[in-house]
């Protein structure tokens, strides 16, 4: 198994991007490694189970890629939280604030049963603009949201904190 210290020299960091002063962290060279992405898998999924995950939601589209992955560990459900206008059936969405800008985020309100346990998976928590809007439809959809999973988190930007001013507990593999 790869230590902590062996998978987190798998991401790739990227200066300047996607603008200049940006130190992006890349994880295509994480999911392209074989080992470093069933241990980052089997942590996440380690993780979800402990925290009662009775189906697991991920956001377009870096969180599909780990999050389904964790869920069939478990053998449960996957929610799909999606980018605008992608859903063949009527959704709620939320409109939330980016470092720069706006986005949007929508899901099929059916997809989640109420009081069911929903976790939280994503590739990296920044602000945590992002995992709050999550959290939130996922809560308007019914679902009890106690935790969110991410394989990086940026501490300097304070989404633990903010997800944890919401009733969210994070977790991530590395920071
Ligand atoms: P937040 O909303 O500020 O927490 O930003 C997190 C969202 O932006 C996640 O969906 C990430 O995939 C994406 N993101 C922000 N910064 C990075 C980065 O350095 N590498 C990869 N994704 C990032």
């Amino acid at each position: 198994a790869l230590t902590p210290d062996q998978l987190k020299a798998l991401v790739r960091t990227v200066p300047d991007f996607p603008q200049p002063g940006i130190q992006f962290r890349d994880i295509t060279t994480l999911i392209g490694d074989g080992a470093g992405l069933s241990a980052s898998v089997a942590h996440l999924a380690a993780m979800a189970r402990e925290a009662g995950a009775q189906k697991i939601a991920g956001m377009e589209a870096r969180g599909f890629i780990f999050g389904a992955a964790v869920a069939v560990q478990l053998g449960v459900g996957f929610v799909s939280v999606r980018k605008p206008g992608k859903l063949p059936v009527d959704v709620i969405g939320i409109d939330y604030d980016l470092e720069y800008g706006k986005d949007r985020l929508e899901m099929d309100p059916g997809a989640v049963s109420d009081g069911e346990q929903v976790v939280i998976v994503d590739d990296l928590i920044a602000t945590g603009g992002t995992a709050l809007a999550a959290v939130k439809l996922l809560r308007t959809a019914g679902a009890r949201v106690d935790n969110a999973l991410f394989v990086i988190d940026l501490p300097d930007l304070g989404g633990a904190e903010r997800l944890a001013a919401a009733g969210v507990d994070v977790a991530a593999l590395m920071d």
